[in-house]
C-alpha cells in the first residue's frame, strides 16, 4: 500500500477524491499516422484531488513537467487574435488605474512571445518579461519587450529584487493553475513587487468548473483548480493578500484577483466580499461539496452515452469540432472513439491530418464540413460555442444540427 499524496501548497495528506478521470494521454499530445499505426501511445493517471486543510484542489499525480513539454507543440500566444485584444484591454485600463508612466515598472511573469508586455511598453512604461521557454523569450525581445529567462519561483524572485527589480504592477495571467509549486511561485512576487504594488493573477474558477460542471477542463497540464478560499491562503502565507476582484468570461469563467502586500494601503473592495461570500454560500469551504462533483460528471457521461445511442438507432453520422485539449478529456472520459464520432474540425492546420489523443478521432480541415455532411455536430469547446454555431450555420441546409454535453446534452435546434 502506498502513503497519500501530499498536498501542494500545506502538505497534508490528500485523502479525498475530486474527481479520478482513470488513465489518460497527455490532452495536447495529437498523433501523427505514424504514431497512430506504431501503437506507442502513453496513458497517465489523471485523478484530481481536494486537500481537506486547505481545499486545493489538484492533480496529484504529476506527470514530468519534460513529458508536457516534449509533444513538439510550442505555443504563441500572439496567434490567438482574442487573446492579444484581452491582453490590450488589460495593459490599458491597469497603466489608467494605476498612473503607470515613464517612472514606473511593469513586470509579467511567464511573459510568453511579449503579447501583453508590448501593450505597456508602446505607451511608455518600462517593462520586464519573466519567461521559462527561450525561443519565445527570443521572440519577446524582438517586439521591443526585455525579457529574463527563468523559471519564476522564491529564490529567482529575491535574485531581481537584489538586482534593482521592484515593479509598480506585476502580472501573472493564466499561470497560477500551471505551475507544480503554487507556494514557491507566489512566494517570488513578495521580493520583486514594490510596497505599495500590484499584483494581478488571473484563473479559471473552481465555482465555476463545479456550477457547470467542467469537469473537461482538468487535465494533465492544468496542476491546480482554484477558487478565493485556497487561493487567499497561499497569498497569506506569503506575506500578501487579495484586495479586490473582476469576474472574466474567459475559460468558461476566470477571476481577475487584485493582490497587495499584506501591510499595504490597499483597502480591500465589497466585489472580494462578494465572492467570498458566495464561495462561503456554495459551500467551497466544506469538504462535502466536493465530494458530491464525482456523480454529477456520471450523469453527464450517461448523458452523452445516451445520445451516441440514440444517434447510432438513427443511422445518424456524428461529427465533433475543436480538437482543443478540453475535448480529450470529456472524450476519453466517455471511451467514445472514431466508431461513435467520424472526425474532429479543427481550423490549426498544424493538428489537421492527425488524430486526438485517446480517442484517435481523424482531424479534419473545416473546409471539409460539406462533404462529411454531419448529422451532428458535437462543439467541444463549449466557449465558443456561438461563434462556432455561426461558422457552421450552413450545416442546417442539409438538417444537420449543434450538441453540446454539458452541463447536460443539449441538441440545438
Ligand atoms: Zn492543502
Amino acid at each position: 500500500m502506498t502513503a497519500a499524496p501530499i498536498c501542494r501548497f500545506c502538505a497534508s495528506p490528500l485523502t479525498r477524491t475530486f474527481l479520478d478521470l482513470g488513465e489518460q494521454p497527455l490532452a495536447n499530445s495529437y498523433l501523427t499516422p505514424e504514431e497512430l499505426a506504431a501503437g506507442t501511445e502513453r496513458k497517465h493517471p489523471l485523478h484530481a484531488r481536494v486537500c481537506s486543510q486547505c481545499f486545493l484542489v489538484q492533480v496529484g499525480d504529476p506527470v514530468s513537467a519534460e513529458a508536457i513539454f516534449d509533444t513538439g507543440y510550442a505555443y504563441f500566444s500572439s496567434y490567438s487574435p482574442s487573446w492579444v485584444a484581452h491582453a490590450k484591454a488589460y495593459a490599458e485600463a491597469m497603466t489608467r488605474r494605476l498612473q503607470l508612466g515613464p517612472q514606473s515598472l511593469a513586470v509579467e511573469v511567464a511573459s510568453n512571445d511579449g503579447y501583453l508586455l508590448q501593450h505597456f511598453a508602446n505607451v511608455g512604461v518600462p517593462v520586464l518579461g519573466i519567461e521559462p521557454t527561450a525561443n519565445t523569450a527570443e521572440a519577446a525581445r524582438e517586439r521591443g519587450v526585455p525579457t529574463e529567462v527563468m523559471f519564476f519561483n522564491a529564490e529567482t524572485g529575491k535574485a531581481l529584487a537584489e538586482s534593482g527589480v521592484q515593479a509598480d504592477l506585476m502580472a501573472a495571467n493564466n499561470v497560477l493553475a500551471h505551475v507544480p509549486d503554487i507556494g514557491g511561485f507566489v512566494a517570488g512576487f513578495r521580493h520583486v513587487l514594490k510596497p505599495q504594488g500590484v499584483l494581478t493573477f488571473e484563473f479559471p474558477h473552481l465555482l465555476n468548473l463545479i456550477e457547470q460542471v467542467q469537469f473537461d477542463t482538468i487535465y494533465h497540464e492544468h496542476f491546480s483548480y482554484l477558487s478565493l478560499t485556497a487561493v487567499e491562503q497561499v497569498l497569506r502565507a506569503n506575506g500578501l493578500r487579495p484586495f479586490d476582484v473582476e469576474l472574466l468570461s474567459t475559460h468558461g469563467g476566470s477571476l481577475r484577483l487584485f493582490c497587495a502586500h499584506e501591510a499595504s494601503a490597499h483597502a480591500e473592495a465589497q466585489s472580494l466580499r462578494d465572492l467570498r461570500a458566495r464561495e462561503a454560500a456554495a459551500g467551497l469551504g466544506r469538504i462535502e461539496t466536493y465530494d458530491g462533483f464525482a456523480p454529477r460528471v456520471e450523469a453527464v457521461r450517461r448523458g452523452f452515452l445516451g445520445f451516441l445511442q440514440q444517434a447510432r438507432d438513427e443511422g445518424a453520422r456524428v461529427a465533433a469540432y475543436g480538437a482543443a485539449a478540453k475535448g480529450n478529456t470529456f472524450l476519453n472520459y466517455c471511451a467514445a472513439s472514431a466508431r461513435d464520432i467520424v472526425c474532429v474540425f479543427d481550423a490549426n492546420p498544424h493538428k489537421q491530418g492527425r488524430f486526438l489523443p485517446g480517442s484517435h478521432v481523424p482531424i479534419l480541415a473545416p473546409a471539409d464540413v460539406a462533404q462529411v455532411r454531419p448529422d451532428y455536430v458535437l462543439i467541444l469547446p463549449w466557449n465558443l460555442k456561438d461563434e462556432i454555431m455561426g461558422q457552421l450555420a450552413f450545416i442546417r441546409a442539409w438538417g444537420g444540427r449543434f450538441v453540446t454535453a454539458a452541463p447536460q446534452v443539449k441538441i440545438w435546434a
